[in-house]
């Protein structure tokens, strides 16, 4: 880590949006920021709900160099700690972290310059903060506030629980006086109730924001063929830096295998590896450009990464929640930017079977199984995908979003009702003991093995679903699960059966709608036209945009740094479209703020000049 900047000054009293523009180099402030930044200037607890990317932590770095005093914050991961650290020195504010990775002389260097005022913030990990000696030190600072970032990490139900998170509530009973803001992009109500709780905020504003990320496009696509949707879905992003996750490790070391031999940067990250080979793979994605992170779900959380343009699934993931944040690693910057899930029967079969199997209490897989239903219906819907994602958390988005696949093209459906009625009636004819294969198999009339071994071609249904090829019939019999018509059994190891709700289906007193898509769809990503890109349109902006990168790239290398701890990409977007021709000029574009005017404004502009 760099030695602190002796440019910067230690918090005095500015205004909020001074310190927006100087600092940051932001014209103004977005969403429902100033009102947060202005409720805890004045001393207010705050809970701030706001989608990855929506701008979270301005909220708390803001006030933290309007207040007097050092801002302490709670952040549960080192990774995370670290870019925070480094994009605010870069601003030139301030900053430092203590958490575990710090050798002991160094982390008593940072305790003396808490002491001696010289902090704008400090980020600290919950463990260390919760220590006596760390708490008698804060005693005697003088605090401006307390953030608690990640602050789901309270909720015992979250994949991120960490129980340090639930003593923090000895921050209030020390330093009543002090503000503390928490922060979150978790965006179900029960968590969200539960950090209010834990963290004793009763008394605090909530600051709710809308859970929407517009400019990631959702596309949902059975998996026909996983391998040639993927290279199209990766054709069309050429040289962007994207994460591919995968149920298990050896899927994700095949894949990444797969994607070097055609000639992308692709590396594995999963638990499986050495912590050495991790945090190189990690360290790559970051500091280089276009790399691809082929992944399981061990690897994403604290990556603050901004031009994630793409995050694809190669597996179903465990529920709309994890769906949602974990495509929600895409498009932090803002910029246009796609999610695809590929998923197939075999994935629901799976599990189902994972979640039956844990040794989990009832109520509990009850809770998963309607978590995984809710997925499924995700993945099967007609309608718009961001309506129904965002209903799933609470909010209602009122028309159609036009920018996910649904939208775009918008799937046929017929009249199903004839062709459930055959697949139920030969679910329940074959003893609902078989998986889709075979059904499916009697359905079509094939003389396969198993069909003469239990004699599935002597009963009525044998051959009556001539009508629609495999692929049709699989994705009736995944509509079929969704609309929860049949169930996939777990102890019959994939069975279909018959749920309660099929009987008017078969008795023929309800109509069943289904989506052609099979019949009507190619094998690519699931329709709609070419993927967005981030990139400009005017071919030779493009052309000085890339060389601004490249300039950029170097700087960073130089400094050990990912390269948007130097600038955004919106940023350099904006420098190409408007070419300015003086320091002045430069500092008026968003994201350069005195600092970087002051240490890459020249550079910069010489690209510029000679473009
Ligand atoms: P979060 O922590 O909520 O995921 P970040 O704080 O990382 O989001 O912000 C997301 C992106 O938006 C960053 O690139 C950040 O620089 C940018 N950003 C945040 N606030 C503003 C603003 N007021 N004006 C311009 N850009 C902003
Ligand atoms: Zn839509």
């Amino acid at each position: 880590m760099p030695a602190l900047d002796d440019s910067a000054h230690a918090s005095s009293t500015r205004a909020p949006t001074d310190v927006l523009r100087h600092v940051f180099g932001f014209e103004r402030f977005r969403g429902r920021q100033e009102e947060i930044v202005a409720h805890v200037c004045a001393g207010g607890d705050a809970l701030v709900l706001m989608p990855t990317g929506g701008g979270k932590s301005l909220c708390y770095q803001v006030p933290a160099l309007v207040r007097p005093g050092t801002a302490i914050v709670v952040s549960p991961l080192i990774a995370l700690m670290h870019d925070q650290v480094q994009a605010l020195r870069q601003l030139g504010v301030k900053a430092a972290m203590l958490n575990s990775s710090l050798a002991p002389g160094a982390a008593r260097q940072v305790e003396r310059q808490l002491a001696m005022g010289e902090l704008d913030l400090l980020y600290v990990a919950p463990e260390r903060l919760l220590t006596e000696s760390f708490l008698t030190l804060l005693g005697g600072a003088r605090i401006a506030l307390f953030a608690i970032d990640e602050a789901h990490c309270v909720s015992q139900w979250g994949h991120d629980f960490r129980p340090e998170y639930r003593q923090l509530t000895v921050l209030h009973e020390r330093f009543p006086g002090v503000p503390r803001i928490a922060l979150t992009a978790t965006a179900d109500g029960p968590t969200r109730r539960e950090i209010v709780e834990r963290l004793a905020l009763e008394e605090g504003r909530v600051f709710l924001s809308s859970f929407d990320r517009p400019n990631i496009r959702y596309r949902i696509a059975p998996k026909n063929n996983p391998r040639a949707q993927l290279r199209a879905f990766l054709d069309d992003h050429e040289d962007e830096a994207g994460i591919i996750y995968c149920m298990s490790r050896a899927k994700v070391e095949a894949t990444a295998e797969m994607l070097a031999t055609e000639g992308r940067t692709a590396l594995p990250y999963h638990a499986g590896l050495d912590a050495e080979t991790r945090a190189r793979h990690q360290d790559r994605f970051l500091k280089e450009e276009g790399i691809i992170m082929v992944a399981t779900i061990a690897f994403g959380m604290g990556i603050d990464k901004p031009d994630v343009r793409f995050v694809v699934h190669l597996d179903l993931p465990k529920s709309i929640e994890a769906y949602y944040q974990e495509t929600g690693r895409a498009g932090r910057d803002g910029l246009p930017s796609e999610a695809l899930l590929l998923y197939g029967l075999e994935d629901v079969a799976k599990l189902i079977q994972f979640v039956d199997s844990s040794d989990a209490p009832d109520a509990r897989k009850r809770v998963e199984r309607a978590k995984l239903d809710a997925l499924l219906g995700l993945a099967e819907t007609a309608r718009c995908r961001r309506q129904v994602l965002l209903s799933y958390f609470e909010e209602d988005l009122p028309q159609p979003c036009g920018n996910c696949d649904t939208c775009l093209s918008p799937p046929k459906t017929f009249d199903g009702t004839e062709a459930a009625r055959k697949l139920l009636s030969c679910v329940y004819r074959t003893g609902e003991r078989f998986g889709a294969g075979h059904v499916i198999d009697v359905l079509l009339g094939q003389a396969t093995e198993k069909v003469a071994k239990f004699g599935h071609d002597k009963i009525s249904t044998f051959g009556i679903g001539k009508a629609f090829s495999r692929d049709e019939w699989r994705a009736i019999v995944r509509q079929l699960v969704a609309m929860g018509l049949l169930v996939v059994d777990v102890e019959g190891h994939g069975a279909l059966g018959l749920s309660e709700k099929c009987r008017p289906v078969l008795r023929g007193e309800e109509k069943v709608e289904l989506k052609a898509e099979a019949r009507a769809r190619p094998a690519r990503t699931g329709g709609g036209e070419r993927a967005p890109r981030a990139q400009l349109s005017d071919p030779e902006d493009e052309a000085l945009f890339l060389r601004l990168k490249a300039l950029r790239l170097e700087i960073a290398r130089a400094q050990g740094v990912p390269p948007y701890v130097i600038f955004h990409d919106t940023t350099l977007m904006e420098v190409a479209r408007v070419r300015p021709r003086s320091i002045a000029a430069f500092g008026d574009i968003s994201g350069v703020g005195e600092a970087k005017l002051e240490r890459y404004g020249n550079a910069f502009l010489a690209v510029v000049d000679d473009g």
